[in-house]
């Protein structure tokens, strides 16, 4: 078995954005070089997310208003994590969210069902954060 580690870095200017990861999932999986296995995908920060779902503005839309009903991000007052810190709400989003997504490697491609993308989703931007990339295959 062979194994490939990656970290990838984003900064997002915004408070909360969804990103379009696919690609750069898929220049790890050319730059292993492995045909079959598995890959892991997960964000290294408590307040954001990698999942899977459809590359549709209106969806992404809908996620940010449901996400903002669940866990309103104003007031901070309302929330008691570590009595002043103001991303709790970016903890909560994180949890519906999820932490990571794990992809089959067939025939040196992800293994993908109709219309799955990769999402990097943030939700308490404006800093550098990072999601690793681990394959383990032939
Ligand atoms: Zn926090």
């Amino acid at each position: 078995m062979k194994s490939y580690r990656k970290e990838l870095w984003f900064e997002v200017p915004t408070r909360r954005c969804f990103v379009n990861i696919t690609g750069e999932v898929e220049k790890c999986l050319h730059e292993s070089g492995l045909k079959e296995g598995l890959i892991l995908v997960n964000a290294m920060h408590i307040t954001a997310s990698v999942f899977i779902n459809d590359d549709e503005s209106g969806l992404h839309h809908d996620y940010d208003v449901w996400l903002e009903k669940l866990a309103p991000h104003e007031p901070i007052s309302q929330y008691r994590h570590n009595g002043y810190e103001d991303n709790a709400d970016a903890h909560l989003k994180r949890q519906i969210m999820g932490r990571e997504v794990v992809v089959a490697i067939t025939g040196g491609a992800l293994d993908f069902g109709p219309w799955e993308q990769i999402f990097y989703g943030e939700f308490d931007g404006g800093r550098k954060k990072r999601v690793l990339v681990k394959i383990i295959g032939e």
